[in-house]
């Protein structure tokens, strides 16, 4: 199977496609991610509240070569807090180094991220973790952990899709050499019915979804879609005979609204 990487600012290769389990159940997570590693999948993205962590370990096991994001979740903030949150997490994905470990939101009212993301940077110069990241950061966020820890997170996984594009911060990004990485990037399945898209897919012979990967792929964003469903899951992947044009693209683009937004607001939340 064909597979894209990224090179990130810390030198390390991250999948740009990968598999995403939040609400997947944790009884079948294992198998689920077994069969994506079969599909061809190189990534899994969890996160401590997604409770499904020890399936994703599980379903891992005999794959050390298969690349895991976790998350520090809100609750867990704080210096010592973070460590013990960490090493719980990694017990359960039976790994001894994680390859990416995300703050899953800044919380500014907890008033903690700084000392979380100070954790976070200590973690891995200890060897325990390859890459470090944030979720839900807004400019301001990251412009503050940078300043006090002159650490640059190497991704920022925040909610993004075609009628959520987040142009701003994502020019941001990229003036700091952050990775963009699209979560909800099928806006929760809400963009498939789109006839913009539905009218691309036919162009193409591929289905709605696979051109919504697609964009996020030509994009150059890392895109985690998720599904529980085996035949959803094959499909997702099979992105690597078809591109997109430029005619694509422009009608694409022109779906970004104002109110697109499907999850909380990271500067309230
Ligand atoms: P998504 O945009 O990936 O949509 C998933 C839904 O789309 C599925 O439940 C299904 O209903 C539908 N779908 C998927 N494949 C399909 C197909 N081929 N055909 C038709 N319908 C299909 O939504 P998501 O789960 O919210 O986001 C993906 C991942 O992003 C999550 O699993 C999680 O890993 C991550 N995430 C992170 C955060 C964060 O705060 N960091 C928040 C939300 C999600």
């Amino acid at each position: 199977e064909q597979q894209l990487h990224l090179t990130l600012h810390d030198g390390k290769r991250i999948p740009q496609l990968g598999l995403g389990v939040w609400q997947t159940p944790a009884d079948e997570t294992a198998d689920i991610v077994r069969h994506a590693v079969k599909a061809g999948y190189q990534s899994i993205d969890t996160a401590m509240i997604y409770r499904n962590e020890e399936g994703v370990g599980a379903g891992l096991e005999g794959h050390p070569d298969i690349y895991v994001t976790t998350k520090l979740w809100n609750d867990d903030q704080g210096y010592d807090a973070t460590k013990r949150a960490f090493e719980a997490s990694l017990r359960k994905l039976k790994r001894d180094v994680l390859d990416l470990y995300l703050m899953h939101w800044p919380q500014p009212k907890r008033g903690l991220y700084v000392e979380s993301w100070k954790a976070m940077i200590d973690l891995q110069r200890e060897g325990r973790i390859r890459s470090i990241g944030v979720s839900n950061f807004t400019a301001d966020h990251l412009t503050r952990i940078i300043d006090e820890t002159g650490v640059v997170p190497v991704v920022n996984q925040v909610e993004l899709h075609p009628r959520f594009q987040q142009r701003e911060l994502c020019a941001f990004h990229e003036k700091h050499d952050i990775r963009t990485e699209s979560w909800s990037p099928l806006g929760q399945g809400q963009v498939l019915n789109d006839p913009i898209i539905t009218s691309i897919a036919g162009k193409h012979g591929k289905t709605a979804a696979q051109v919504v990967i697609r964009w996020h792929l030509d994009s150059g964003l890392i895109v985690i879609p998720k599904s529980a469903t085996p035949k959803r899951i094959d499909e997702n992947i099979d992105v690597f005979d078809f591109r997109l044009d430029d005619e694509d693209m422009g009608k694409i683009a022109a779906m970004d609204t104002s109110g697109g937004r499907i999850g909380p607001d990271p500067a309230t939340f």
